[in-house]
């Protein structure tokens, strides 16, 4: 069935244009490289905001001594940006410059010599800022879930929201977490669908939690035992906010013993994780203090269970106007992300511009 309603055909301008689905860093990365190069570009995320898993989560918390609930930010994906491909550290030192980005020099707490965790930069005013820095004007459709995708008879590719045609485009690019792109690449690229479908990602349960305050010294811990592998004082983390007399914690369950509690009911994993933070605080400590929230996020796919199958940080098919890219691609991380868009981004400019499709 074609979906394309006449009303749709009309609205497409002339020229080459390209839809990007995921608005996190890989994506971002992809549309700045096009705009630059005078693409049309819109960028989908089902999420009402931009960043994916850099994410920061602001929930309205009742505190000691308020009339009213206060807000409280938490950074629950990324902790941080750590740049190390020059790209992305030119990018981040612009961000920077523009106050976009602050310095994070945090006081880790590591069982190991050297926390896995060096220095690097958080964005204000929560993580999801940098990569609006980096998507600068592009057009965005928020809040946009693309079901599937659907070829033409002209051969340009139909961006279906909610069953109806929410945009036509010369190309697309997906730059989502693997098993996501992969449901939509099934019957328009069997062999990356089949190879994303079966490309193991890792799940984290993370808390989110205020406490009265607790005599911590570090900014930051990486636990070696119990369940939890990253703690983080989120109000002790540069541009956020400090609570009088309350600690604001963010805390990352290690990833086997989030796939063993995928399922679990949140209020028990909450309960569980809550018991394991107390575990970072010395026994005085943990005598009195009370809690004033507790929530957790489940990230399904919060991190690649394997390292990239080949030297390709992307993948790009000029045939059928198709691209992927994603941090799972180029080594699994922020840094990873970027250059995967990135690279994507040159190489669809390149063959655009050979092909005579881009603007004058
Ligand atoms: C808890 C946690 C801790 C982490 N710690 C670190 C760390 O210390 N250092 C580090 O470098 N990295 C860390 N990471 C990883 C880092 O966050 C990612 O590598 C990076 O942000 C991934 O960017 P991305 O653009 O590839 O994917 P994402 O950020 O996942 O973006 C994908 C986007 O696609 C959207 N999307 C998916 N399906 C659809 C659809 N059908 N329609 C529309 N939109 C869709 C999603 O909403 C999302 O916004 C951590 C991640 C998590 C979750």
């Amino acid at each position: 069935m074609n979906l394309v309603s006449n009303d749709v055909r009309s609205a497409v301008e002339p020229g080459a244009s390209v839809a990007i689905i995921g608005a996190g860093l890989a994506g971002a990365a992809c549309a700045r490289g096009l705009l630059a190069a005078g693409v049309q570009v819109t960028v989908f995320d089902k999420s009402r905001g931009v960043g994916g898993r850099l994410a920061t989560r602001r929930t309205l918390v009742n505190l000691p001594g308020q009339a009213a609930p206060v807000e409280v930010g938490f950074d629950h994906g990324a902790p941080q940006i750590v740049a190390r491909s020059p790209r992305l550290r030119a990018v981040a030192a612009r961000a920077e410059q523009a106050g976009v980005l602050l310095p994070w020099a945090p006081r880790v707490h590591a069982p190991w010599p050297g926390p896995s965790h060096g220095p690097g930069h958080i964005a204000v005013p929560g993580m999801p800022g940098f990569v609006r820095h980096v998507l600068g004007e592009t057009p965005l459709q928020l809040g946009q879930a693309v079901q599937r995708l659907q070829r033409g008879r002209d051969g340009r590719w139909q961006v279906i929201v909610d069953g109806r045609v929410a945009g036509v485009y010369d190309q697309v690019v997906l730059a989502m977490p693997p098993a996501q792109a992969a449901a939509l690449l099934a019957g328009h690229h069997e062999d990356w669908s089949d190879a994303l479908a079966g490309w193991p990602m890792c799940p984290v349960w993370t808390l989110m939690a205020v406490t009265d305050e607790v005599d911590w010294p570090w900014d930051a811990a990486e636990p070696s035992t119990g369940a939890l592998t990253w703690i983080t004082r989120n109000d002790r983390r540069p541009g956020r906010t400090r609570l009088p007399g309350l600690a604001v914690w963010v805390a990352h369950a290690h990833a086997a013993w989030s796939q063993g509690h995928l399922d679990d009911d949140p209020a028990d994993v909450a309960e569980a994780l809550a018991e394991a933070l107390t575990h970072a605080w010395s026994r005085e400590e943990r005598k009195g203090v009370r809690w004033h929230h507790r929530a957790v996020h489940r990230w399904r796919y919060a991190a690649s269970g394997r390292p990239a199958m080949d030297a390709r940080p992307c993948w790009w098919d000029a045939g059928r106007g198709l691209g992927v890219c994603g941090d799972y691609l180029a080594g699994g991380d922020v840094d990873g992300a970027w250059r995967s868009g990135d690279e994507l981004g040159d190489r669809m400019a390149v063959d655009l511009e050979a092909a005579g499709l881009l603007a004058a």
